[in-house]
């Protein structure tokens, strides 16, 4: 059983080297995916599993059956990661991970000329190389376009406390790639703007403000003597857990919404089975408390006060802006 610590939740560990949202720096995606796809657990969050189905082809369930993603008591939650495959000699590779050299790349021209055209003009000009040899070019993602927040933001990551302390730097470089010898003039603001970020922090807002409420309803499983548990077997609390990342084990998903992983992007579809899924796991908690009779404020941490349940609306409103690197939809 894991320990609890009482700021699991609340703030991340800061690890890396605050920067300025703005501050002028040199960095470009080099499509060399070996720094950023290799040695880096990539966690997930319950939205990152809902955009994930839909590059994969296959529903949550599968992606969990066939050991894509893992799962993981950590510091009393369950977190799920992305799974890891040998890469060379004593590496590990993210699962969807995958590697070319210029002599794949010239395979590919001529097999599949789609893909080919799909590849940034770099890459493809190394099907053209005269160098008489195979060496890697490009290191790519196999679900790119659904790809997990936290591969988006790579090398930063938005501090998960930036509204505490708006005059501090918000961002932090949690990784240095090597890119930053392409010398391209951006900031890291521009880099997670271009990444698509503003669909994935409000969805991660919401799930931090879960994990705190399943963690002031004693859903956390942990050893903590400051921790006061609810009284229920490890199956069922893991299965609450887990069910945060499998929506296709939720009746109301797969009956309202039969197929839709099949579909190459569906944002609208999955902002509702994100919503489903989590106010799934909301209603159960506070239906298990109920059932066990023991008062709210007997549970979780001991001098915390019990947290209130989160306003997934407001939480998830497209019109909420994710300061201070994404302002309101028009
Ligand atoms: S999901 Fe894609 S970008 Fe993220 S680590 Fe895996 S291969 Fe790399």
């Amino acid at each position: 059983m894991a320990q609890l610590r009482a700021d699991t939740v609340r703030l991340r560990k800061l690890t890396g080297r605050p920067i300025d949202l703005d501050a002028s720096l040199d960095w470009d995606c080099s499509s060399r995916g070996w720094h950023c796809c290799v040695d880096k657990a990539i966690p997930l969050t319950p939205y990152d599993v809902v955009r994930l189905r839909h590059s994969t082809g296959k529903t949550s369930q599968q992606l969990i059956d066939d050991g894509r993603i893992t799962f993981q008591w950590r510091g009393g939650l369950m977190a799920a990661w992305l799974s890891q495959v040998p890469y060379e000699r004593k590496h590990r590779a993210c699962v969807f991970y995958e590697e070319l050299t210029n002599t794949d790349i010239a395979r590919i021209r001529d097999e599949d000329p789609d893909r080919f055209a799909s590849f940034p003009p770099n890459v493809q000009r190394a099907a053209d190389s005269q160098s008489g040899g195979s060496y890697r070019v490009a290191g790519l993602c196999g679900v790119h376009t659904n790809r997990p927040e936290a591969c988006r933001a790579f090398p930063f990551m938005l501090k998960p406390d930036w509204a505490d302390a708006p005059d501090q730097p918000q961002v932090e470089e949690v990784h240095r790639c090597g890119t930053c010898a392409l010398r391209t003039k951006t900031t890291a603001r521009q880099i997670m703007l271009d990444n698509g970020l503003d669909q994935f922090w409000r969805p991660a807002q919401a799930w931090r403000e879960i994990k705190l409420y399943l963690v002031s309803r004693g859903m956390a499983y942990a050893n903590d003597p400051k921790y006061r548990a609810l009284p229920l077997d490890v199956e069922p609390r893991t299965e609450l857990w887990a069910n945060c990342f499998n929506p296709d084990a939720l009746a109301a998903v797969t009956e309202g919404f039969p197929d839709q992983w099949q579909r190459d992007t569906d944002l609208e579809g999955d902002d509702r089975i994100l919503r489903l899924v989590l106010n799934e796991v909301l209603d159960r908690t506070d239906a298990l408390v109920a059932q066990s009779g023991v008062a709210i404020d007997d549970l979780g941490l001991i001098d915390e006060s019990p947290a209130q349940r989160p306003d997934l609306d407001e939480l998830l409103d497209p019109s909420r802006p994710v300061l201070p690197v994404i302002a309101p939809a028009a």
